[in-house]
C-alpha cells in the first residue's frame, strides 16, 4: 500500500463541520467509586453484573462532543457517490471543514476538461480567468442542485458555501 496524492482544481462544496455538543450512552458499574471497576466503560453484551464488586451494570448518558455531521458516507450514499469528501481518508484535511468534490462531470461545458491534474491526458494549457471561476462555481450549484440541498440540509445553510480552488490531498 502506498500513498496516492492527487490535486484537484475546479469548484466544491466548502462545509464547516463544527464540534457540538452530544451524548452518548455508556455501560457503567453502579457500585460507586469504592468499585475497582469505577469509570470502566462496559462492552454491551458484557455481564449485566460487575465482576469485580458484584453491582448491577446499568447504562448511563454521559455529554460528549462529535462533529455536527459524523456520518459523511451517509451524504455519499444518498447522493448515489456523486459528490466525494476531497482526502478524507487521511484523516480530517482541513480541521473543521469538510470538502465535497465532484465525483461526476458536471454540466456540458465541462466536458472537456477534467479536474484531476495528476494523468499524462490532462497535460495543456489551462487558463484561469474570474469569468472562469465565476461560471464554474454557477456550473457546479446547477449540475449539483439536489446534492447542494442535501448538504445544505445537513450541515446548515449558512455552513455550504461554492468554492473554486486547488486541493491537495493525499490518500
Ligand atoms: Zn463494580
Amino acid at each position: 500500500m502506498g500513498i496516492d496524492y492527487s490535486a484537484y482544481l475546479g469548484p466544491y462544496f466548502r462545509c464547516e463541520n463544527p464540534l457540538v455538543k452530544s451524548t452518548k450512552v455508556v455501560r457503567v458499574c453502579s457500585g460507586g467509586k469504592t468499585c475497582s471497576k469505577f469509570g470502566f466503560g462496559f462492552d454491551a453484551r458484557a455481564d449485566p453484573f460487575c465482576p469485580s464488586c458484584g453491582s448491577q451494570i446499568i447504562d448511563k448518558e454521559k455529554s460528549c462532543k462529535k462533529k455536527l455531521v459524523d456520518d459523511t458516507w451517509a451524504i455519499i450514499e444518498a447522493t448515489d457517490e456523486a459528490i466525494f469528501t476531497a482526502g478524507d481518508s487521511v484523516g480530517e484535511f482541513v480541521p473543521g471543514v469538510d470538502l465535497w468534490v465532484p465525483n461526476r462531470r458536471r454540466g456540458n461545458s465541462f466536458d472537456k476538461r477534467g479536474t484531476n491534474l495528476d494523468t499524462l491526458q490532462d497535460m495543456g494549457e489551462y487558463q484561469i480567468a474570474p469569468r472562469i471561476i465565476d461560471h464554474e462555481r454557477h456550473e457546479l450549484s446547477k449540475s449539483f442542485a439536489v446534492e447542494l440541498a442535501l448538504l445544505q440540509k445537513s450541515y446548515g445553510k449558512d455552513r455550504v458555501s461554492v468554492c473554486w480552488g486547488l486541493l491537495l490531498t493525499a490518500g
